[in-house]
C-alpha cells in the first residue's frame, strides 16, 4: 500500500477500529458497510458474533455515500460486505463491479430463485401498495397500478419523486410487464393526476392522503406497518382514515422490493462474509432481520409475530426475478423523465 493510499484509507480503518490498539491479529473479524439503521440489527450481529467468534466492525451510512466509499478505496478498501434496501441500489453496485461472486448451496437452497442473483442476496421483501381515503376515494377505483393513472383519479394522487429507487423499481416492473411504451403513457397519466409536486417520503404521502390532502397515493407496506404499530394518537388518527389495496391481485400480482447484501469485490475476509451472508439466512436471523423493519422473511419456512404484518394480510406478489428487475431501472428513469415525473 502507498503511503497516499493508506492516508486515503485512514478515516475508514480508525471508523472500524482496525487501527485500535487491542486488535488481535489472530481475531477472526467481518467489516460490515451497512446503510440499515434499525436497533434490531444490533441483535443480529452480537448473535453471529457469539455463535462464529467473528467480530463485526460496522460502517453505518447512506446507500451513496457508501458505495462512493467503496468505489474510492478500490482494491484497498476493507470492506467486506455491503448491505442496504431496495433492488435499485444494489443494482447500482453491482453494475459497478463492486461485488464479486457468491456460490453457496446454503444460500441457493434458503433463499428464492427469484430473490437473488450471482451476486447479491436479497434477506427480506417489501411490497408497494396503493393507499387510499376511504372518504374520498372507493376502493373498488383503486386495485391496479393503472388505475392510479386513469382519468377518474384527476387531481387525487399524491406520490414522492419519480427518481426515488422505490418508484424506479416499481416503473421497472411495469416495463417488464407491459412495455416501455405503455409505462410511459402510465406515468404520463399518473403526473396528469397530480394533486400537487411529488416531495416527500412515503410516510409524508400517507398522511397527506389521510388528511385528505389527496385521495391516493404509493407505499412501502413497512411504512404503514410502523404507523400502525405507533402509539401516537395522530398516527393511528391517520391510519383509521386510509384503506390500503394489494395491487394487481388479478393480474401479475404486487410489486415488491427487498432489502439485500453483497460480498465485496476485495473482501479481505471473504470467508466471514460468506458465513455472514449465511447467518442472515438463518431462521433466527430471518426473524430478526425482517421483523426490525417490518418486512417479510425471504426464507419462506420462517414465522414472524408481528401484529402489524398479520393485519396487512397474505397477498399475490409479483414472480418477477429481482435481480432482472433492477436491470431496468436506468430505463425507467428515462421513461419517468420524458413522462415529466420529476
Ligand atoms: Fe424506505
Amino acid at each position: 500500500m502507498t503511503r497516499q493510499r493508506l492516508l486515503t484509507l485512514l478515516p475508514t480503518l480508525i471508523a472500524l477500529g482496525l487501527l485500535s490498539p487491542n486488535t488481535q491479529a489472530q481475531t477472526r473479524q467481518l467489516n460490515l458497510y451497512s446503510a440499515r439503521h434499525y436497533q434490531t440489527d444490533e441483535a443480529l450481529y452480537a448473535n453471529f458474533t457469539k455463535a462464529t467468534g467473528i467480530r463485526i466492525n460496522r460502517l453505518d451510512g447512506k446507500e451513496d455515500e457508501l458505495v462512493e466509499r467503496i468505489r474510492n478505496e478500490g482494491s484497498a478498501s476493507p470492506a467486506d460486505v455491503l448491505i442496504t434496501v431496495d433492488a435499485a441500489r444494489l443494482e447500482v453496485a453491482d453494475a459497478l463491479g463492486l461485488f464479486q461472486p457468491v456460490r453457496s448451496k446454503l444460500l441457493e437452497e434458503r433463499i428464492p430463485a427469484t430473490l437473488r442473483t450471482p451476486t447479491w442476496f436479497s434477506f427480506s421483501t417489501r411490497a408497494r401498495v396503493i393507499v387510499y381515503n376511504k372518504s374520498a376515494v372507493k376502493r373498488e377505483a383503486v386495485q391496479s397500478y393503472a388505475d392510479l393513472a386513469a382519468p377518474a383519479m384527476k387531481g387525487q394522487v399524491c406520490g414522492r419523486s419519480g427518481s426515488h429507487p422505490y418508484n424506479l423499481s416499481l416503473g421497472a416492473a411495469l416495463i417488464a410487464h407491459d412495455g416501455e411504451a405503455k409505462t410511459e403513457a402510465w406515468a404520463r397519466g399518473l403526473v396528469a393526476n397530480f394533486a400537487r409536486a411529488p416531495k416527500g417520503g412515503d410516510t409524508d404521502q400517507i398522511k397527506s392522503v389521510a388528511a385528505g390532502e389527496c385521495g391516493v397515493t404509493l407505499s412501502n407496506t413497512y411504512y404503514l406497518a410502523r404507523m400502525m404499530r405507533s402509539t401516537k394518537a395522530e398516527d393511528q388518527q391517520a391510519m383509521a382514515a386510509v384503506g390500503v389495496v394489494w395491487p394487481n391481485q388479478a393480474s401479475w400480482g404486487t410489486h415488491i422490493n427487498v432489502s439485500g447484501a453483497g460480498v465485496l469485490k476485495h473482501a479481505p475476509n471473504r470467508e466471514a462474509a460468506v458465513q455472514f451472508l449465511e447467518y442472515l439466512a438463518s431462521n433466527e436471523a430471518q426473524a430478526y432481520f425482517a421483523d426490525g423493519n417490518n418486512e417479510w422473511p425471504v426464507v419462506a419456512s420462517v414465522k414472524i409475530a408481528n401484529p402489524a404484518l398479520s393485519a396487512l394480510g397474505t397477498f399475490k406478489a409479483d414472480a418477477l426475478p429481482i435481480g432482472e428487475l433492477s436491470k431496468t431501472t436506468t430505463l425507467a428513469q428515462k421513461v419517468f423523465d420524458r413522462a415529466g415525473w420529476k
